[in-house]
């Protein structure tokens, strides 16, 4: 008899976003004249800058000849990317990354979510409240939780932001190996000052734990004492892993490539206590199960460090920005406490009531669609995120009809 990874069965019966699209999907079909603005879901609006695009074509045509044609690339990525990726990201911010320790994929949503693989089923982890979920669900899927109740995945340390403590959890309060941060937040847009992060890292290294740091926002840090990666922190090398992805950087949510850095530093241990490194551990595993980007994509991903392509990323990021500000000034303006929007794309914003209530309310009377804060966790509920990916007469729209009904 087949059976099923029961672990599946735990799991909330429905994902947010998908949950979302149903609540649109059906007003949309009551209000078929009523045009909706969608500030919800964190896809980008805008086209790949021009440089990416340049590189991209051009990278199609090389595969168009035998004499240039690339069958399949290193799993790895190529050394073209990794190595602009270590000077541009990383070296040229004193972080000591070789490109040897990054690994290109197809995203962080899947990076973030195989990275537990390389870890023993029964890991304590620490995951963020609220969460972008698939650190959580990935967890549940590999059993390291018991059943879900009142919020809760039993087996879990929910490392809680709220108001109180400025949306940047305390250090845990019980030993815990795995934890998982992303900064700039998703979905709270807070970010996390060069001393709240040593704190982890000395945590880190004192607990023999690893930091999984998700720093896929990182492009929107307009604040230079804020971190951009984790590894500006002293000793990080050894106790963190990092995720960064193209998606929200250059626009390449539909184009599909990000990295992932494992320093040779770092370690874990076996069940006798023995240290391993992670990278031959991550190598294999990425090497196993995945094939790599596409070379035209990886092209595309190389020209957002050009001169042309940086300035042009600039402007992107400065649209988007925008955005961020007008949405905080104006939900702030309305009496809404607000959090992000400054260094993030997102607006974390306290609705004062249920927030699925309020989601429906911007839904069913201004035809906006937000997040409704309590689909990413227990410390989401009265919260509504809103993101600043669209355009800036989009946002001007919304932010009209919001005021109208608020
Ligand atoms: N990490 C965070 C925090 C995200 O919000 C997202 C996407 O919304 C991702 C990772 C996924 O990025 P990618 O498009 O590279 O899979």
């Amino acid at each position: 008899m087949i059976k099923i990874n029961e672990n599946y069965l735990k799991l909330k019966a429905s994902y947010l976003f998908a949950d979302i699209a149903r609540r649109v999907t059906a007003y949309q079909h009551a209000n078929p004249e009523k045009e909706i603005i969608k500030l919800g879901i964190g896809d980008v609006t805008r086209a790949l800058p021009k440089a990416c695009i340049e590189a991209f074509h051009r990278a199609v045509d090389e595969m168009s000849s035998d004499t240039t044609f690339k069958g399949y690339g290193p799993e790895q990525g190529y050394p073209f990317l990794r190595k602009i990726i270590a000077r541009q990201d990383y070296q040229s911010r004193g972080a000591d990354i070789d490109p040897d320790e990054i690994f290109i994929s197809d995203g962080a949503k899947c990076d973030t979510g195989n990275i537990q693989e390389i870890f023993s089923a029964d890991t304590r982890v620490a995951i963020p409240d609220p969460v972008y979920p698939v650190y959580l669900d990935t967890n549940v899927m590999a059993g390291r939780t018991g059943d879900f109740n009142d919020g809760r995945y039993h087996g879990i340390y929910y490392l809680e932001s709220t108001r109180e403590n400025g949306f940047i959890p305390e250090l845990p309060n019980q030993p815990v190996e795995l934890i998982y941060l992303c900064y700039p937040n998703n979905p709270t847009g807070a970010t996390i000052s060069k001393e709240q992060l040593t704190d982890w890292v000395r945590y880190a290294k004192e607990n023999k734990a690893l930091i999984l740091y998700d720093a896929a926002y990182e492009a929107f840090i307009r604040d230079e004492s804020i971190p951009k990666t984790i590894y500006e922190i002293e000793g990080a090398r050894e106790v963190a892993i990092e995720f960064r992805s193209f998606s929200k950087t250059a626009g390449f949510t539909g184009t599909r490539c990000a990295f992932t850095v494992v320093p040779k530093t770092c370690m874990a241990y076996d069940r006798k206590g023995e240290k391993h490194p992670l990278l031959p551990l991550w190598n294999r595993r990425h090497a196993t199960k995945f094939n790599g980007v596409s070379y035209p994509v990886q092209k595309a991903a190389e020209a957002v460090y050009s001169p042309e392509g940086k300035v042009q990323v600039k402007e992107l990021i400065g649209d988007y920005m925008k955005n961020a500000r007008l949405i905080r000034k104006e939900m702030t303006g309305l009496g809404y406490e607000c959090v992000g929007g400054d260094n993030s794309p997102y607006i974390w914003i306290n609705g004062k009531q249920d927030s699925w209530d309020f989601f429906d309310m911007l839904l069913n009377k201004a035809g906006v669609v937000c997040t409704p804060g309590a689909g990413f966790g227990k410390c989401g509920k009265g919260y509504i995120r809103i993101s600043a990916f669209n355009s800036y007469e989009n946002v001007q729209k919304a932010l009209k009809r919001i005021r109208l009904v608020l």
